[in-house]
Formats: structure tokens, sequence, C-alpha cells
């Protein structure tokens, strides 16, 4: 049976203190700032009989958030696991700086997915991911052809691909992003042994070989014979 406190909320630091033995684990990190932490304890709440709450401070000066820990009761092991932690502030993925310069709208979009997906939002995060790699793709296209900008923005993006990218690392991999892309925005799926996760990791190597190109660009212009 779940430990049964009288208390709907306990706010004494010894009762709490004796209350966490009962949890098989702790926050290890903080849900706000992402740092590695050991949290303090400061109030538990019981919300239903298999399910309480623990509000926690993050011990980090600079970030200092309260947040809950929700554990679940379970009666097998009769004590409490840790379910998840909330508020929970996405953590944003970081890019390669030539990728930052080439398209921020790219980096932007894929992160506000990529939060998306960090919320448990699995099923529509697909779609952010498929609109941020068509900024990708296209800014890194007009990279190229600045003259042509307005036909590469209207141009439908596996086309763009075909007609304007012409490094074969990054034009196989970018189609392949874009046809798991367009998966996850059909009604029928047709690539059906492959994920977000495959679709990420196309991103991901799109991503890479782009960035290989800018840099080794770069250094062909400033470095003339
Ligand atoms: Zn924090």
């Amino acid at each position: 049976m779940a430990v049964d406190f009288s208390e709907k909320i306990i706010t004494d630091p010894v009762d709490i203190n004796g209350f966490l033995v009962h949890f098989m684990d702790f926050p290890d990190s903080c849900p706000v700032c992402h740092f590695s932490i050991s949290p303090e304890f400061i109030l538990i709440h019981k919300k239903q009989f298999h399910l309480i709450e623990v509000l926690c401070g993050c011990p980090s000066n600079r970030c200092g958030s309260l947040f809950f820990a929700v554990y679940e009761y379970d009666s097998g092991s009769k004590s409490y696991w840790l379910s998840h932690c909330y508020p929970y502030s996405g953590k944003d993925k970081e890019f390669p700086e030539e990728i930052v310069q080439l398209s921020s709208d790219f980096v932007q979009i894929f992160n506000q997915a990529h939060h998306a997906e960090q919320e448990g939002l699995d099923r529509i995060c697909g779609v952010g991911y498929r609109k941020a790699l068509e900024y990708l793709i296209k800014d890194f296209a007009t990279h190229l052809n600045p003259d042509e900008a307005e036909q590469i923005r209207k141009l439908p993006l596996q086309q763009c691909i075909q007609k304007y990218i012409n490094q074969p690392e990054i034009k196989e991999m970018a189609e392949r992003a874009v046809w798991l892309g367009n998966d996850e925005t059909h009604y029928v799926r047709k690539w059906k042994d492959k994920d977000i996760k495959d679709l990420k990791n196309l991103i991901d190597l799109t991503v890479y070989f782009i960035s290989m190109t800018l840099k080794a660009k770069k250094y062909r212009e400033e470095m003339v014979r």
C-alpha cells in the first residue's frame, strides 16, 4: 500500500527527509536549466493516492528555479518512482556557426520542432522538421546561386534539390530526408520502417555535409594561390 501520510502537504524539512527513503530515484538534472543537480526538496504534495508531486529547487545560482518532480507509487516494489519533472523548458540543439549564418530560420524552426518533440508531441514534430529542412536546403541553394533566389523560393523542395544541389553527399541525404519528411505530412506512410529518428539523422547528415562544404569554400576563397 502506498505510504499513507495524513497531511496532504508536507513542509517540515525533517518530515520531508524522512519521506525520501520511499523514493527509488531522484531528479538528476534541472528541467529548466538542464544542469546536473541534486535538487533541494521543499515540499511534498500528495496529489492522488498513487501520485505525489515534490516541489524541488534548483541549487544553481544562475537558475534557482522551482520545479515539480512527479512520483508514482509502484505496488510491486512498494516504493515511489520518478515519472517526470515539470515545467520543462526545451533544450536547444546547437548547430555549427556556418549553419546559423546560412539559415537562422532553419535553426529556429528545427528547435521549435525539437521542443515539441521533447514535450512528447512526437506525432506532429515531424512536420516541423520537414519545414526546417526546406529552409536549410533553399537557403543553401540561394547561397550558391544568389541571382536565382526568387526561382529557388518558389520551387517545390524536391525539384530545388534536383536543380540546384550538385554535391552528391548533400543531394543524396537531403533527398531522403525529404522523402521521410513528406511521410510526416501525409496520411499514408511510404517508408514504414523509418521514423522521426531517421528523419533527424538524415537532416543531421545534410547539415554536416553542408557545413563541410561551406567551411571548405571559405578557405578556398580566403587562401587563393
Ligand atoms: Zn536549474
